[in-house]
C-alpha cells in the first residue's frame, strides 16, 4: 500500500509543480508586459497574414472608387531633378498641374505634400501655388503635426477654420497617441486660404508597421481631422459637416459610412493590396510632359487625385500589411477607398473576445476528456485550431471582422495540456482504486487470498533462482465460531480485525499478511528459514493471547490462535506441497490443545 501512496503523492507533486512553474512564468512574463506584447504583436502580425491572403481575393470585388494617384516616383523625381536641379521644386509646377487636372473635373485633388515655409523656395512660385490653390474649393492640403520642443520651434496657433467639432458618445479615448504639443505649418497663404487643410500624422504598431490611422489628432485643445477624412466627408456629402459624431457603439459616421473606431480612438485600414496595384498610378513627368506637349491625354473626371511622392529617395514609404514598402500617399488613398466602400477593419469586443476563448477552451477539455486515444484527442485539437483559423479568415472576408486569434490558440494549447495533466491524474488515482479494491480484503485491510496465491508462487520462484528459503505462516483462531455465538458476529468482526493488526505488527515490513479465507490468515516470509519463521511464530502466538481485544466501546476479551509452519525448499517446490504442509502443522496445534504454534513433522 505504501508504495501506491508513494506514487499518487508523486503524481500530484509533479503536476503541482508543471501548474507552479507555468503560473510563476505568466506571472513574470505578464509583469513585464512581455506577455501582452508578444500577444499583441503575434495577433498584428495574424491580421497582417489574414490582409495577405485576403487581398487578392478582395480585388475581385472591390472597386478602385476612381481614385487616381499622381506620383512623384523613380522615374519622375529623377526627370524633375534634371530639369529644375532642386528638391522641393518650385511650387509654381503644382499650380500648373492643379489648373490641368482641374480642367477635367476631378471630385477632389488631395496632396500629400508638405508645403512647408522653405529659404529655397522662391516668393513668386510660393504665390502662384497659393493663388492657383484658392481659386478652387476642392482642394485638400497636409500638414503634419509632432513634439519638437518648445524652445527649438514656437508652437504657432491655428486658424479655427481648421477645427473640427467632436461629439464622442462612445467613451473611446481619441488622442491616446494623438495629442501633439508644436506643428509642422505649411505656407501661411495656404493656411489661411480656401484650401481644406487635413493632417497627415499616421499611427505605427510597436513593430513599426502601419496598420491604423487616426481620424483625430488634439493639438492645444482642438480636433483636426486626419487628411482623408476631409477629403472623404466632402467626396461624399459635397460638403465638409465641421462635426463629427462618434455613437455608442464606436462607430464615426461619415456620409452614410459608419467607421469602426477602436477603444484608442483610432481606424484599422483594409488593405486591398500591394503598392502600385491598387490605384491609377499616373507619374508626374507624364503629366508635365503632356501639359508641355499641349495633349490631353490623362483624363480625371469625376475622380479624387492624389499628388504625392512614392520614389524610394525621398523616404515617404512605411511597412503595411501587404507590402514592406508602402507610400504614404497611397495610406491615404486605403482610407478613402476604405470609406466610399464602407469597408474599415472592425474588432471583436472584449465580451465576445472572452466568450470565443471560454467555448474554444471547453470543447478542447470536452475531446481531451471523452476521447479515449491520446492521438484522437491531439488531432482534434490540431482541427480545432485549423478550423478556428478558417473561421477568423472568412469572418473578415465576409464581414471584415478582425476575431483574434492568437490568445484564442494559446488558451486552446493551455487547455489541452491541462486538461490532460488532470485526466492523468484522476486515472492514475482510478487505477490504485481498482487495483486495490483487486488485491487488498475490505474487513481486515490485510491482503486477500488471490494476492496471497500469487505472491507465494513469485517468492517461491524468486528464492529458487536465488537458493535462498521462503517460509509460510498459517494463522487460525481458535474457537471462534463460539466466540461469534458469544458476542456476536460485529464483535468478531472487531477481533479480526484487531488480530490481523497484532500480526502484522509482529512481522517485518518484507513480509506479506493476508486474509487467507475466513477466521484463518497467512504470513509470507521471504528470505526466512524454517526456525526463524517458528520463532516468529511463537512471538505472534503469544502477543495474540496476551492482548484483550475490544469487542464494542466497552467490553474486552481475549482469543489465542493457533499456527502452521512450512518453509521451501525442504516442506515442499510447489505453493500446493507448502499450504498443505503449514495445514498440517495447523491442524497438530489444534490437536495439542490450541494457542500454540505446531510442532515439526
Ligand atoms: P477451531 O478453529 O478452534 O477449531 O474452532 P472454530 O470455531 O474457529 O472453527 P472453524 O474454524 O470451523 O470456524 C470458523 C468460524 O469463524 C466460523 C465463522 O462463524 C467464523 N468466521 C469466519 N469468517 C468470519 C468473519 O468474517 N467474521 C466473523 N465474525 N466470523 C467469521
Ligand atoms: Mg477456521
Ligand atoms: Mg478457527
Amino acid at each position: 500500500m505504501s508504495k501506491i501512496g508513494k506514487v499518487t503523492v508523486l503524481n500530484i507533486l509533479a503536476c503541482a509543480m508543471i501548474i507552479f512553474t507555468a503560473v510563476v512564468v505568466f506571472w513574470l512574463l505578464a509583469k513585464n508586459n512581455l506577455f501582452t506584447d508578444f500577444i499583441k504583436d503575434a495577433e498584428n502580425k495574424s491580421f497582417d497574414y489574414r490582409q495577405k491572403v485576403l487581398t487578392g481575393k478582395k480585388s475581385n470585388f472591390l472597386t478602385k472608387n476612381n481614385i487616381s494617384v499622381v506620383t512623384v516616383d523613380d522615374v519622375s523625381f529623377e526627370y524633375l531633378w534634371d530639369k529644375y536641379g532642386e528638391w522641393p521644386i518650385p511650387r509654381d509646377v503644382y499650380a500648373k498641374l492643379i489648373d490641368r487636372i482641374e480642367q477635367s473635373n476631378p471630385k477632389i485633388i488631395v496632396f500629400d505634400l508638405l508645403f512647408i515655409k522653405s529659404l529655397k523656395s522662391s516668393a513668386a512660385a510660393d504665390k502662384k501655388l497659393i493663388d492657383t490653390v484658392n481659386k478652387y474649393d476642392n482642394i485638400y492640403m497636409a500638414m503634419n503635426f509632432d513634439n519638437i520642443p518648445e524652445d527649438a520651434r514656437k508652437p504657432l496657433d491655428l486658424p479655427s477654420r481648421l477645427q473640427v467639432k467632436v461629439d464622442n458618445q462612445s467613451g473611446n479615448n481619441l488622442v491616446s497617441n494623438m495629442t501633439f504639443s508644436n506643428c509642422r505649418t505649411i505656407l501661411e497663404g495656404l493656411l489661411n486660404g480656401r484650401a481644406n487643410v487635413g493632417i497627415a500624422n499616421v499611427n505605427r504598431s510597436t513593430d513599426g508597421i502601419i496598420r491604423t490611422v487616426s481620424p483625430f489628432a488634439y493639438y492645444k485643445g482642438n480636433y483636426y481631422p486626419y487628411l482623408s477624412l476631409l477629403a472623404g466627408d466632402y467626396l461624399l456629402n459635397g460638403k465638409f459637416s465641421g462635426v463629427y459624431a462618434i455613437n455608442e457603439n464606436s462607430e464615426l459616421t461619415v456620409g452614410g459610412r459608419e467607421i469602426p473606431i477602436t477603444p484608442d480612438g483610432e481606424v484599422i485600414l483594409n488593405w486591398y493590396g500591394e503598392a502600385g496595384r491598387v490605384f491609377d498610378m499616373v507619374p508626374m513627368y507624364k503629366l508635365l510632359l503632356d501639359i508641355e506637349n499641349g495633349q490631353n491625354s490623362f483624363d480625371f473626371k469625376d475622380k479624387a487625385v492624389y499628388i504625392g511622392t512614392t520614389a524610394t529617395s525621398l523616404h515617404d514609404t512605411k511597412s503595411v500589411p501587404v507590402s514592406r514598402l508602402y507610400p504614404g500617399v497611397e495610406i491615404h488613398a486605403t482610407f478613402l477607398n476604405n470609406l466610399i466602400d464602407n469597408n474599415f477593419i472592425k474588432k471583436t469586443s472584449l465580451a465576445v473576445d472572452i466568450v470565443l476563448c471560454s467555448i474554444l477552451a471547453l470543447i478542447t477539455v470536452f475531446i481531451v476528456f471523452a476521447s479515449a486515444s491520446a492521438i484522437f484527442a491531439t488531432l482534434s485539437t490540431v482541427m480545432i485550431l485549423v478550423g478556428y483559423t478558417f473561421i477568423t479568415y472568412y469572418l473578415m472576408y465576409i464581414s471584415n471582422l478582425w476575431a483574434p486569434l492568437v490568445l484564442p490558440a494559446i488558451i486552446v494549447i493551455i487547455a489541452f495540456a491541462l486538461s490532460y495533466i488532470i485526466k492523468y491524474i484522476i486515472k492514475s488515482r482510478d487505477f490504485e482504486y481498482q487495483y486495490k479494491l483487486a488485491t487488498v480484503d475490505g474487513l481486515t485491510d490485510l491482503y486477500n487470498h488471490r494476492y496471497f496465491q500469487e505472491s507465494l508462487k513469485q517468492q517461491m520462484e524468486t528464492a529458487k533462482r536465488y537458493g535462498t528459503s521462503v517460509s509460510l505462516i498459517i494463522v487460525d483462531i481458535d474457537f471462534f465460531k463460539k466466540f461469534n455465538d458469544t458476542y456476536g458476529h460485529q464483535a468478531g468482526d472487531a477481533v479480526l480485525r484487531q488480530v490481523a493488526q497484532v500480526l502484522k505488527k509482529n512481522v517485518r515490513t518484507s513480509d506479506i499478511v493476508c486474509r487467507y479465507g475466513g477466521e484463518e490468515m497467512s504470513i509470507i516470509l521471504p528470505n526466512t528459514n524454517n526456525k526463524e519463521a517458528r520463532t516468529n511464530a511463537e512471538r505472534i502466538c503469544k502477543a495474540v493471547a496476551e492482548k484483550p481485544f475490544k469487542l464494542n466501546a466497552a467490553d474486552e476479551s481475549h482469543v489465542t490462535i493457533s499456527l502452521g509452519v512450512a518453509t521451501f525448499p525442504q516442506d515442499g517446490e510447489i505453493p500446493k506441497d507448502l499450504i498443505e504442509t503449514a495445514d498440517r502443522g495447523l491442524y497438530r496445534a489444534k490437536e495439542n490443545g490450541r494457542n500454540q504454534v505446531g510442532a515439526p513433522e
